[in-house]
């Protein structure tokens, strides 16, 4: 049984109108959350912004340790969503979404980390597919329309999104990454789950898969047969629950004062989803930027130039991102104004032997294990004391280490704790179909399907 409090029902029908998204290429294109979630990007190319983020009763985050985790993320979606989705059915997606918790850990006087791998494809990338998941269901649950999402992978994404969609009804998953080059493990979570979800396994490389999933979206003969939808970043549904977890940590300090969250980032979906809680009214100092070597980011927050690039290969993978697809949603929030920018956001990038040193040196004085992403997180973390020592920072551990076995083990030189359910697909037999870089053969796998 669901239950909800009188005064947050209440206080939903209230308060709050429908959400509406607009195209960041046209602020004349307005769509409902269900157009923006199933399409996933505007036919002008731009990506949907919502039209108003409204701030939070303040009552609510005074009394913010009176909440569970379910509760915090209900109360912060309908904030964002209104009630175009019912309380009571928005309440139940939430708490099938997010049935896994985001522990705080206290890492040094003034660093703490918030773990964000405990769900079942262990990265954050959970909380994103799996609340995208349940609402594309609801969307689509009167069985009118079956929704095909493709999406391409370096290895993170498809993971949470196979485990994320896994069985549900009236949706299929074609995931398409490059042979060779994500890892054993992850390879396994995207070709051993069966039922709804495919892959493909593209002799090429990620930006081939890519491009072989937007000349789908483009070809009328496709879109004839299929609704395609898009399960990265872009789409909104995304980013509304990577924003309950910073309210979650939050909670959880007991010194609430000067807080600043560390985003170890590529396409910044995870950033962005951070200054919606800030203009939502969660009191954080400031946003910092970790990046690896590919530091458009940091550089233009450095300069007042963007000048997006190839993306160069690290250890930190998830992040080697030469144009951040969420950028143009940071530049919209703040209507282009750098300086205003720059006084939220901080910016910095690390080296791989940068973030080899911090490993080892976590594990050694702090007995702590930090995967390749997150060291990147606690340098900056570090860098940013140096300018403001009075500050707080927690940042987001976006990936369990075990993700990144080989990579962890060899710079700690420590044999890793591998968790059941990652250590369990080894014996898992892969399934997938074998594809060239080639869009015709794509399409007509797509067609003969
Ligand atoms: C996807 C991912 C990131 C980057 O997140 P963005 O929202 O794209 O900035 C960071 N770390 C890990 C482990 C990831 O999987």
């Amino acid at each position: 049984m669901i239950f909800l409090s009188r005064e947050l029902t209440r206080r939903v029908r209230i308060n709050f109108n429908d959400m509406q998204l607009y195209s960041t290429n046209n602020s004349n294109n307005v769509v409902d959350l269900r157009t923006a979630v199933l399409k996933s990007l505007p036919e002008d190319k731009g990506l949907f912004m919502p039209k108003k983020i409204r701030g939070l009763d303040p009552r609510f985050i005074k009394n913010i340790g009176a909440y569970s985790f379910e509760e915090i993320a209900f109360h912060v979606s309908a904030n964002l969503i209104g009630e175009y989705i019912p309380a009571a059915e928005l309440y139940s997606i939430v708490s099938k979404a997010i049935n896994f918790p985001a522990p705080v850990k206290r890492i040094t006087g003034n660093i703490s980390t918030l773990e964000l791998f405990h769900g079942p494809s262990l990265a954050f990338k959970d909380f994103g597919a799996r609340f995208m998941a349940e609402l594309m269901s609801y969307f689509t649950r009167k069985g009118e329309e079956k929704i095909t999402i493709l999406v391409a992978t370096s290895g993170d994404t498809g993971g949470a999104v196979a485990a994320g969609f896994y069985d549900t009804p009236g949706i299929e998953v074609i995931i398409l990454y490059p042979s060779g080059r994500v890892s054993a493990l992850q390879e396994k979570q995207l070709t051993t789950l069966g039922k709804n979800i495919s892959a493909v396994e593209v002799a090429g490389s990620f930006d081939d898969c890519q491009a072989l999933v937007k000349s789908a979206f483009l070809d009328p003969e496709l879109n004839k047969k299929y609704n395609l939808s898009s399960a990265n970043s872009i789409n909104i549904a995304r980013l509304i629950p990577q924003s309950f977890y910073y309210f979650e940590a939050y909670k959880q300090l007991e010194d609430k004062t000067s807080v600043s969250f560390c985003v170890p980032s590529g396409n910044f979906g995870n950033l962005t989803a951070g200054l919606f809680v800030k203009k939502m009214g969660l009191p954080i100092k400031h946003l910092i930027a970790a990046t690896n070597k590919n530091d458009v980011v940091p550089r233009y927050l450095e300069s007042g130039h963007y000048t997006p690039v190839e993306s160069y290969t690290t250890i930190s993978n998830a992040m080697d991102v030469g144009a951040p697809s969420n950028f143009s949603r940071i530049l919209e929030l703040y209507q282009k104004d750098w300086k205003a920018i720059t006084k939220d956001i901080i910016g910095y990038s690390f080296s791989d032997e940068q973030t080899r040193a911090c490993m080892l040196r976590v594990h050694r004085d702090h007995n702590y294990i930090c995967d390749p992403h997150g060291a990147v997180g606690f340098l900056a973390s570090e860098e940013y004391l140096k300018k403001y020592p009075n500050g707080h920072v927690v940042f987001l551990e976006t990936a369990h280490p075990a993700k990144f076995l080989d990579v962890v083990e060899a710079c700690l030189e420590t044999k890793l704790t591998v968790p059941p359910r990652l250590a369990a697909l080894a014996d898992k037999t892969k399934k997938a179909d074998k594809l060239s870089s080639a869009f015709s053969e794509f399409k007509s796998f797509l067609l003969s399907r």
